[in-house]
């Protein structure tokens, strides 16, 4: 059997694959089965944060692995420690719980809010909202948290207590009439759900709303996290700061680490035995994390801002393309074909790209270099333009 027969045969069917085999890689460009080259735009979905096998990540990985690749959250080990450190440090966050995903941050993120309501308001208050066109994971209860139907329907009866609003205060203040809120729960760009970020005034009116109420609210940063919008989490573009912040993806930068960061006011609501993670915290994919966020230094951020810059500048008016979203290296077209269409063709020409509803969305690397930037920019309008 080939590979691809192999594959089909044997690994349930969730994922319609490309045709297309990555033996390896390094930093943005990947090789296929042929030895073909590709520029890599989507960084197995916005996760290797410096591209494919990164020589630094690489040494911090090894260097612990030789070590102690797991213990157990019964004991300490010293790379749960210093990444949590580092994440407080870098957020003014107080206290982090690690998982392995961002659906199972985001978990994390329901059961605090679910708690801390309990305690302070009475076991009535639990309903969370969360936004329409939203996507937060694939749990039974995070699917109940995706404000988009289409991921509901096989799969009923999901989580109670959610409820999806438009981003708007008017949507808000209704939800919050009709349910006694917990939470709300936001993506600051909306990532799955097309590259839609929200409303600068819209964010400040909702925090100013949430903390005046004692509502908890909670940011889902797992894509838009560590670097990937130019500062180290979106939130901090939008003058805002939450009492509950997940990550993940492009954490570790390419092994599996979810990371729920709590504010001053939650960060004592979880006790001895209120949740836990047998992998959560492991050694190996927090001393890859720490690596992945000692690099991400103004000037790294700035690399990107300009990056970013160059990419809007390069799509905005450009022929076969609508409109640009997103920040940082994080941007969706609109393409006048389907946007499987450009990636497919972009593909065959050597550039990998994602699509993201209707869109075709770039996650390049966060280092990627310039001048291969430049030439997957041309290949993508060469495409469009066609
Ligand atoms: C990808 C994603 C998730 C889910 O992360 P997993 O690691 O696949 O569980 C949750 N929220 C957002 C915003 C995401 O982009």
């Amino acid at each position: 059997m080939t590979l691809k027969e192999r594959d089909n045969a044997y690994v349930a069917g969730t994922y319609n694959r490309f045709p297309l085999e990555i033996l390896a890689g390094k930093g943005s460009t990947v090789y296929d089965e042929n030895g073909k080259a590709y520029i890599d735009l989507t960084s197995g979905i916005g996760v290797t944060s410096f591209g494919i096998a990164d020589d630094e990540w690489q040494a911090a990985i090894t260097a612990q692995i030789g070590k102690v690749q797991h213990m157990s959250n019964l004991y300490y080990t010293e790379p749960c420690a210093r990444l949590a450190e580092l994440l407080c440090q870098k957020t003014g966050m107080q206290k982090v719980f690690f998982s392995n995903s961002g659906a199972e941050a985001n978990e994390c993120a329901i059961k605090i809010a679910r708690k801390y309501a309990a305690d302070t308001k009475g076991a009535d208050c639990y309903t969370i909202a969360t936004l329409n066109n939203s996507f937060h994971g694939r749990t039974l209860t995070t699917l109940a948290a995706t404000g988009q139907a289409h991921y509901h329907e096989l799969f009923q009866p999901l989580t109670p207590g959610f409820v999806h609003i438009d981003p708007t205060m008017e949507s808000l203040k209704a939800a919050a009439g009709a349910h006694k809120l917990a939470a709300v729960m936001i993506e600051c760009i909306q990532g799955e759900g097309g590259v839609v970020p929200l409303d600068k005034a819209f964010v400040q009116a909702l925090k100013a709303y949430t903390e005046e109420n004692d509502i908890l609210l909670i940011v889902d940063e797992v894509q838009t996290g560590n670097g990937r919008t130019g500062s180290l989490y979106a939130y901090m573009q939008y003058g805002i700061t939450p009492d509950v912040v997940t990550t993940a993806k492009g954490l570790a930068g390419g092994l599996p680490l979810g990371a729920t960061l709590f504010a001053e006011k939650v960060k004592n609501v979880l006790g001895f035995g209120d949740h836990g993670s047998t992998f959560g915290g492991n050694p190996v994919c927090c001393a890859a994390a720490c690596s992945i966020l000692e690099r991400i230094d103004d000037d790294l951020l700035r690399q990107v801002r300009e990056k970013s810059a160059f990419l809007f500048s390069a799509f905005s008016g450009a022929a076969g393309i609508e409109t640009v979203t997103g920040m940082g290296l994080m941007i969706g077209l609109k393409t006048v074909k389907p946007a499987s269409q450009i990636v497919a063709a972009c593909m065959a020409k050597g550039v990998l790209c994602l699509t993201a509803k209707d869109k075709v969305r770039l996650l390049p690397a966060l280092n990627i270099p310039m001048d291969t930037l430049r030439q997957a920019a041309d290949v993508i309008c060469g495409v469009c333009a066609e």
